[in-house]
């Protein structure tokens, strides 16, 4: 079987063909850690986390770096505005590595709690100064970059793909350009290397050959990729906001220094989880994090099961009552899990729903489709119970749901809501629906959830 993969670059589904037989080099940006990550923000890892396994479990040996963004994140994409780092160290307080230490070890922990696989290498872009001035340095001798009275720039008008990715209409940007280029020669020209501002000391600087300042914002993608992958590589990972200015800026400089056509084979990225058809982001104010799920009493991976039930590159519309959809089917497979650990047994052979099963992640990631073929085997008669199981951890190192794990909770009922469980069965038996969905709403009102099986109703707190 070929695994096929949407590539941004051409826009194209094609075969994925590695550099080095068998091996895969996958990179993604990661946060930017002056604040929590939000579920959106989440929604982009659990994204790179199933290309991740899909890969893996289709034998590719994969190493995958992460970066951590810890300085040189402006407000604004476009070169201005504060560093997001300094900016928040001043409103908390604290020092921006602390602020960076903090945020970097929630977001470890949400990783955690959504099944998220760690990357191979985690790289700090305050670790690896060197390495991007080295970087601007070869930029530099090979005529690429110009100096303003704020910064190192690169020049995007000596590279002519510049814009390829995106399919950015250059001439149509060019329009604009006098009105906010200020000393820059084009429009989309970027900043490499910013001086620091003589009047403010910033808790983040570095010494370099062009004045004392820090690392522009795409350079560390550049300079570390190349560190831990080479020059040329397999896969870059991100969500679809970074196309136009970040991944289109990592292309120009990284194919200027390295000479490489293309410096990545394949470009992925995630589609945005929106809120009432408005994208989520951080400067907004952002949405929820997965703590606050968690207050909420929704476990973790009930959202990473939403996130399977729509395609990565469909953008996801957020709400409540779509997590608790979510979290009532993920209930429910938990449930037949446990029911068929009980009662393993064996019929008829599973081969044809793993073919299935492996046509569609090979699909460009098609989740939606593979948790269609999960519950086609939960619901098929002819298969045994032993076979049902087999085949859904074999799945599940794809999924990450934690199948393999799931075990039956002892839940304390209170005698309230007994009672009520036992009126609503009744007016089930009944055919009183109505007055069954009242009574539902009342014991979920106290805390408790239901979940109805062949094998009865069980309750489950929420
Ligand atoms: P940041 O920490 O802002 O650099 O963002 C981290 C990652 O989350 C990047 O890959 C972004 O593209 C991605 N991202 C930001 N907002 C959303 C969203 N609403 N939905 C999905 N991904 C997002
Ligand atoms: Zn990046």
């Amino acid at each position: 079987m070929t695994l096929k993969l949407f590539n941004t670059q051409g826009r194209t589904l094609g075969e994925f063909r590695p550099i080095k037989k068998g091996e895969v080099g996958l990179y993604s940006c990661g946060p930017t850690v002056y604040w929590y990550q939000h579920i959106g923000n989440l929604r982009t890892y659990i994204f790179n986390d199933i290309l991740k396994r899909v890969l893996t479990y289709d034998g590719f040996k994969v190493k995958h770096v992460m970066n951590v963004t810890d300085v040189g994140h402006l407000t604004s994409d476009a070169d201005e505005g504060e560093d997001k780092m300094e900016k928040a160290a001043a409103k908390e307080g604290k020092k921006a590595e602390d602020i960076a230490n903090f945020y970097l070890s929630v977001f470890r922990e949400d990783f955690k709690k959504l099944n998220i696989t760690e990357p191979t290498v985690w790289c700090k872009a305050t670790e690896h100064i060197k390495e991007q001035i080295e970087l601007i340095q070869k930029l530099e001798k090979k005529g690429f970059t110009y100096k303003t009275e704020d910064g190192i720039y690169f020049d995007t008008s000596k590279f002519e793909d510049y814009g390829k990715l995106a399919l950015l209409n250059i001439e149509g940007l060019e329009s604009g350009k006098r009105i906010d280029a200020g000393e820059k020669k084009n429009k989309t020209d970027f900043a490499l290397w910013k001086f620091s501002n003589k009047d403010e000391k910033r808790q983040q600087e570095w010494k370099s050959p062009w004045g004392t300042g820090f690392p522009g914002w795409h350079i560390e993608c550049s300079a570390m990729s190349s560190k831990y992958l080479g020059e040329q590589f397999d896969i870059h990972t991100g969500g679809e906001d970074h196309i136009p200015v970040h991944h289109t800026n990592e292309i120009a400089q990284s194919e200027c220094a390295f000479g490489k056509k293309p410096w990545v084979k394949y470009w992925l990225h995630g589609a945005f989880l929106t809120f009432k058809g408005d994208k989520i982001s951080k400067s907004k104010g952002g949405l929820y994090t997965i703590s606050e799920l968690e207050k909420l009493g929704y476990e973790p991976l009930a959202y990473r099961y939403l996130c399977l039930l729509t395609h990565y590159r469909k953008p996801l519309d957020f709400s409540l009552e779509s997590l608790d959809a979510a979290r009532t089917a993920y209930d429910r497979l938990k449930a037949k899990i446990i029911d068929m650990k009980k009662d393993e047994f064996s019929r008829k052979t599973p081969t044809e729903f793993k073919q299935q099963f492996m046509r569609a992640i090979d699909e460009d990631l098609n989740m939606p489709k593979a948790i269609g073929i999960l519950w086609d085997v939960l619901n098929d008669d002819l298969l045994g119970n032993k076979q049902k199981l087999e085949l859904c951890y074999d799945f599940d190192k794809v999924f990450g749901l934690g199948l393999k794990d799931v075990k039956e909770e002892k839940v304390d009922v209170p005698k309230e809501v007994k009672e009520l469980v036992d009126k609503r069965n009744e007016a089930k038996k009944k055919k009183d629906f109505a007055l069954a969905d009242k009574l539902r709403n009342e014991i979920k009102a106290k805390g408790y959830g239901l979940l109805d099986s062949k094998e009865g109703t069980k309750v489950k707190k929420i």
